[in-house]
């Protein structure tokens, strides 16, 4: 078989793997991208992108670079692939208590969250929803759709010839001081997204990753009528037509892409503290956040080998984190520049041992 040399090998095609191949190819990188649908995160994910940490009110990590990567990066992923992904959505907290109005309000005032958060207390009810102390409203958030978008990016990539449907077998890898070889590609640099798969590579997996799986169920409620967010214990996203996403459930400790009847009964329960009206379940999903730690993207080089790298950790927000982050990576492999401190892999150097 004849040698095929590229500049980049991707392993995964994740939010993560979207976003480092799509700036390689704004940098005319040639690379070949490995999927092979072991995990789905990015596919069953709900999309939400919101800069406020709606338990404390406090603005999420490093938001505000965030969004001002990402709102650009699927603009142009909307170009490219003459689809529609953003969707603005509000966001209606639920208010607990007056306490919670009050912080609530405190919060409104600082320049970080002004943007986004909207002072007026909202005290109306609203049709077939649960509240006794109002909700606050937030603005300029809004939701990615995230399998729409992969799966018209991978019909994309297949049609470039640049992606392969097969499990990427590390044990194959021939690592060589300035470039790696797999099967009969040679390439510059390998970089691996494989989101929860990352338990499975010898090469990084001394990272601290915790599994983070989450489920999701799909309603009917045809007397719901809402078009904003409502977020409580659970959040209600709507889809159109009456239909509506409950979740998401939080287990440290299931690996598996099961959907459960404990999760099931989870949200169920939940969301009788939510919603008023009656509805049927018509689908059930889950997958496996990459989440870390200290809660922070895994991003850099490998230790030894340092045409291999790695872009992970996105936890519960890679729609958000993923564009950011790729773009550390790419002019840290191609330029030398610094990652970001709370970043980098080297914070782990101490878990690693050859
Ligand atoms: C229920 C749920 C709801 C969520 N809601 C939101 C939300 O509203 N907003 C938000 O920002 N984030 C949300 N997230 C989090 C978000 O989904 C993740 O942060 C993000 O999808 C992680 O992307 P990733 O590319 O790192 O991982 P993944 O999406 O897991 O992608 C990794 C890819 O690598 C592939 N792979 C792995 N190993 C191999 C191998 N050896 N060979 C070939 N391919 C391989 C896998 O098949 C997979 O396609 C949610 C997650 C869940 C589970």
């Amino acid at each position: 078989m004849k040698n095929k040399e590229v500049d980049y090998i991707v392993v995964g095609l994740g939010l993560a793997g979207l976003a480092f191949s799509r700036i390689l190819e704004k940098h005319k990188k040639s690379f070949i991208i490995f999927e092979d649908n072991s995990q789905n995160a990015s596919l069953v994910a709900s999309g939400m992108y919101n800069p406020v940490v709606l338990k404390r009110f406090t603005p999420v990590w490093k938001a505000n670079l965030q969004l001002k990567e990402a709102i650009p990066f699927y603009q142009e992923l909307e170009q490219l692939l003459q689809n529609r992904y953003n969707h603005a959505v509000a966001i209606y907290k639920v208010f607990k208590s007056v306490e919670e109005q009050n912080n609530w309000t405190v919060a409104c005032n600082k320049s970080s969250l002004s943007n986004y958060m909207i002072p007026q207390i909202i005290n109306k009810k609203i049709a077939g929803i649960l509240s006794n102390f109002g909700f606050g409203r937030l603005k300029n958030t809004g939701r990615i759709l995230t399998k729409l978008l992969l799966d018209d990016y991978k019909f994309y990539l297949k049609e470039c010839n640049l992606i392969k449907y097969e499990r990427f077998n590390y044990h194959s890898l021939k690592i060589n001081k300035n470039i790696v070889e797999y099967k009969n590609i040679i390439a510059k640099n390998i970089v691996f997204c494989e989101g929860f798969g990352l338990i499975k590579n010898p090469f990084f997996n001394y990272l601290p990753m915790q599994e983070a799986k989450g489920e999701l169920l799909t309603i009917h409620a045809p007397e719901l009528n809402i078009d904003f967010m409502i977020k409580s214990s659970v959040f209600v996203l709507p889809l159109g037509n009456h239909y509506y996403k409950v979740g998401a459930t939080f287990n440290w400790k299931d690996k598996t892409l099961n959907a459960t009847q404990e999760g099931k009964q989870e949200l169920i329960d939940k969301l009788s503290k939510v919603i008023t009206v009656h509805y049927k379940i018509v689908a059930q999903s889950a997958g496996i956040r990459p989440t870390v730690k200290d809660r922070r993207p895994l991003v850099g080089k490998h230790p030894i080998h340092k045409n291999m790298a790695i872009l992970n950790g996105l936890g519960t927000r890679g729609v958000m984190i993923a564009p950011w982050a790729a773009k550390q990576l790419f002019h840290h492999l191609e330029n030398d520049k610094e990652l970001d401190k709370e970043v980098t892999i080297n914070r782990y150097q101490k878990l690693f041992s050859n």
